[in-house]
């Protein structure tokens, strides 16, 4: 029978709601139990497909090509497993469906109503989840208790105790414990009235994570067990920590698995977190800074890019480094070109992104990284335009561009396949989700994937043009990595620089704290050796074997 645990957030937002629920996720896959995450988002957007990346941060592709809320993207990272599509239900994806059926007459005349249709299809999901090889489903109901639009996801979690019995299921609420006054005095109020609302909606909570910037005393605890009913061990404290990989151990000090497991009757293995141990170690071990830049267009919301920065992160500890990120508006490259901000980093990233703004500076941001030895790194609409400024710097094609940007230019060598062309609905023709390619056997790619055959998840529309990719491939730069068909070119990089490496998919969606992605560890490994002052290295690379 799978378990079910359900993580609301009180008092504020951005709290860590997501990272708790992801902590507890590895806690409990940790003990030997199989672990899925789904993530119930209050908002009407369908998904988050559309969604603004300046508002709203990343979005997050997974594997079946779901484009979802960065949450998966921590719990991805945390658990150390893929998600699908199914793992993200919006109010927008609830009600669409809803309403469908309620078209094609499955109601049978009657009226359709918040409770139960829409409950009942939260419900569905929730439960489309759950397995015989789940042990514990982790459901995490985005906003705020209090909120309007919360209310339907509520009375679903309550319901589905009901449904599965009281001792399969479990309530986590997140809150705050502020601190408030000249004598920074800790306070439990909001706490309280976080539970009330919970508990007039019929939620009592098992614990009651409590996140404040210092550790709560003892007093405080019993306060809020005692006025929450909640039991002493299920409150649960978790400070302000320096890096996020601390959550687990701490809310396993706090005895916050252990408690779950007891409820629910999972007598799980202890848990195991040697692996997890390790990682905090490196992380606290990787002290060489390493600067990298980011030459983004949503550069003022950081979350915009979150899994690029994670990996960054993730490939720094594999090289006992410390990533240190510098934002680098594209439409001001000129000037950082100019200041030499661009020359002092140790290595660049040219992250994805869609429309023409800040395409020049990115193009400007490659050819200066390709003439001057820095490692640089392309992702998606970074691969296209390291294409572009290669055809026009190298190849003297001066018009190259890529249709997206020009539709009209004479040289697309960028540009959309046949089967795209005539769509008008744009949202139906990207290429989402994991796709393979095939990697030349004596490529930067292969030795740093050590493996020929390979996957990545991609997310847009346009291609390097296949009538260019002879002329593209004459000189120094290599089409190292194709679709199995060799039409779509998938990895490029060039043989004459220590890193110049780029791809049509996004890795970074890929990279685990303890798995980091191959090509952010080639750049990392790169600037790592420009950080440390050395001269630029060309590596000697062998056939991998197949
Ligand atoms: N805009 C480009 C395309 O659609 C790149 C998309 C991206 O970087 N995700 O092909």
């Amino acid at each position: 029978m799978t378990k079910h645990v359900f993580v609301t957030g009180g008092v504020v937002s951005s709290l860590g709601k997501g990272l708790t629920a992801a902590s507890l996720g590895r806690l409990l896959k940790c003990r030997g139990l199989s672990v899925t995450m789904q993530k119930l988002d209050p908002y009407l957007n369908v998904d988050p497909g559309t969604m603004n990346p300046f508002e709203h941060g990343e979005l997050f592709v997974t594997e079946d090509g779901g484009e979802t809320d960065l949450d998966l993207g921590h719990y991805e990272r945390f658990i150390d497993e893929n998600l699908s599509r199914k793992s993200n239900a919006t109010t927008g994806s609830i009600y669409s469906q809803v309403l469908a059926n309620e078209r094609s007459g499955e109601y049978l005349g009657k009226t359709v109503q918040v409770i139960p249709h829409i409950t009942d299809e939260i419900q569905r999901r929730i439960m489309s989840l759950a397995g015989e090889d789940v042990d514990v489903v982790i459901t995490e109901v985005g906003g705020t208790v209090g909120d309007i639009e919360i209310l339907p996801f509520l009375e679903a979690i309550r319901q589905v105790r009901l449904r599965v019995g009281r001792e399969n299921v479990f309530y986590v609420h997140v809150t705050l414990v502020p601190f408030v006054g000249p004598s920074g005095e800790q306070k439990t109020k909001p706490t309280q009235h976080s539970v009330t609302e919970l508990r007039s909606r019929g939620i009592q909570p098992d614990a009651i994570v409590c996140r404040s910037p210092e550790p709560l005393d003892d007093h405080l605890r019993s306060k809020i067990s005692n006025l929450c009913d909640v039991e002493l061990r299920g409150v649960v404290n978790l400070p302000d920590v320096g890096s996020l990989y601390e959550i687990p151990p701490m809310l396993h000090r706090e005895g916050l698995d252990e408690q779950v497991c007891r409820q629910l009757g999972l007598d799980g293995r202890p848990v195991d977190l040697d692996e997890w141990n390790e990682l905090v170690e490196r992380v606290a071990q990787a002290q060489r800074v390493v600067r990298v830049g980011i030459i983004g267009k949503y550069i003022d919301l950081p979350d915009a890019y979150l899994s690029v920065v994670e990996a960054l992160k993730h490939a720094g500890f594999d090289q006992g480094a410390r990533a240190v990120i510098e934002w680098i508006s594209a439409e001001e490259v000129p000037r950082h070109i100019e200041e030499g901000t661009l020359r002092s980093l140790d290595g660049i990233v040219i992250p994805g992104g869609f429309g023409e703004r800040g395409i020049p500076g990115k193009i400007a941001a490659s050819a200066f990284a390709r003439e001057n030895n820095i490692p640089c790194l392309g992702l998606c609409l970074g691969l296209q335009v390291m294409v572009i400024d290669y055809a026009r710097n190298v190849l003297g094609l001066e018009d190259a561009n890529s249709s997206e940007f020009d539709p009209m230019c004479a040289n697309p060598v960028i540009d959309l396949m046949e089967a795209q062309r005539d769509v008008t609905d744009k949202g139906g023709t990207m290429r989402l989700g994991s796709y393979p390619a095939v990697l030349e056997a004596d490529s930067e790619v292969a030795r740093l994937y050590g493996s020929l055959e390979v996957s990545e998840r991609h997310r847009h529309r346009w291609e390097v043009n296949p009538n260019y990719h002879d002329a593209l491939s004459d000189g120094s730069l290599r089409l190292s990595g194709r679709s199995p068909s060799g039409e779509l070119v998938e990895f490029i990089e060039l043989a004459t620089h220590p890193f110049w490496v780029a791809t049509q998919g996004h890795p970074e969606f890929k990279s685990r704290p303890t798995r980091p992605a191959p090509l952010f560890v080639g750049l990392m490994e790169a600037a790592r050796h420009r950080a440390d002052g050395r001269a630029p290295r060309l590596i000697d690379l062998e056939a991998v074997d197949a």
